[in-house]
């Protein structure tokens, strides 16, 4: 279902109006993890006025070690359902257990699976039949083909909605966090109808190259962006705040990504 022999044509996938897929260029930003009321909302105001259309934000942080922060959980839901509605975005939150999914998809409208579970096959067949997009990122370690069959899991249970994100992968180098990969973008356009998603964020880990990697992201024919921004990067709940956008650098980064592709 995932194939391109099977679907000819780009999958477009539409919610509320905002396009993914095709020409249109998505942009979905925000911070690493919802931290609190005001600070989602001050973000979601930022988001907005940058002209992105979707605001991020994990409520469950999928932490490499037990005893890191782990999120703040339910009550980040509401919250970043809150900042969504009042500011005019869809917003976008990591599920991490089938069990959650269904308090996830009430309140977000898209939901995220996170690299570490692409192959919790559990909470793919349970988003199969969740009702929202799902936005599944490549697992850290795997294929295309491992990726293209994680998302067969999902469309396989009657879910269509479905894009794939690159969002780096473990090589030798440490001098950045992940390599984003960027030839993932058009191979799997090639291999697939379903919209690629590029984070750069995660794909570097480091601010300074966010900005060229969305660019060069967009070159490559990426459908979308996610990027992380945060008004107060250094003192962020997670250790993401290295790789998070000043605002300013994120609303200097869209004026230039607005040249490139249309962000409606
Ligand atoms: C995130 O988006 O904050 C995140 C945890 O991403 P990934 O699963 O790509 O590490
Ligand atoms: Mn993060």
């Amino acid at each position: 279902l995932a194939s391109r022999d099977f679907h000819p044509e780009d999958t477009i996938i539409d919610i509320k109006g905002v396009k993914i897929g095709g020409e249109n260029l998505v942009i979905m930003g925000g911070p690493c993890a919802v931290e609190s009321p005001e600070q989602i909302d001050e973000i979601a105001r930022l988001v907005k006025a940058s002209g992105a259309q979707v605001l991020r934000g994990g409520a469950f942080k999928p932490r490499t070690g037990p005893y890191s922060f782990q999120g703040v959980g339910v009550e980040g839901l509401t919250m970043m359902a809150e900042a969504g509605k009042r500011h005019g975005l869809l917003t976008i939150t990591e599920v991490m257990t089938p069990e959650y999914v269904d308090i996830c998809a009430e309140h977000a409208d898209i939901l995220q699976v996170g690299t570490r579970n692409m192959q919790n096959f559990d909470l793919l067949r349970k988003l199969g039949t969740c009702g929202r997009p799902v936005l599944l990122k490549r697992g850290f370690s795997a294929t295309y083909d491992e990726l293209l069959n994680a998302a067969e899991y999902i469309l396989a249970g009657g879910n269509k909605d479905v894009m794939l994100c690159e969002r780096g992968i473990r090589t030798f180098e440490t001098y950045t966090r992940n390599t984003l990969d960027l030839s993932a973008i058009p191979v799997l356009q090639s291999l697939s109808h379903l919209p690629v998603i590029s984070d750069p964020s995660h794909g570097t880990g480091r601010r300074e190259l966010v900005e060229p990697m969305a660019k060069a992201s967009v070159a490559a024919g990426a459908n979308g962006l996610i990027i992380e921004m945060h008004t107060d990067p250094d003192n962020s709940m997670t250790g993401d705040g290295v790789q998070s956008l000043f605002p300013e650098q994120f609303d200097n980064l869209l004026k230039d990504l607005a040249k490139l592709a249309p962000i409606v």
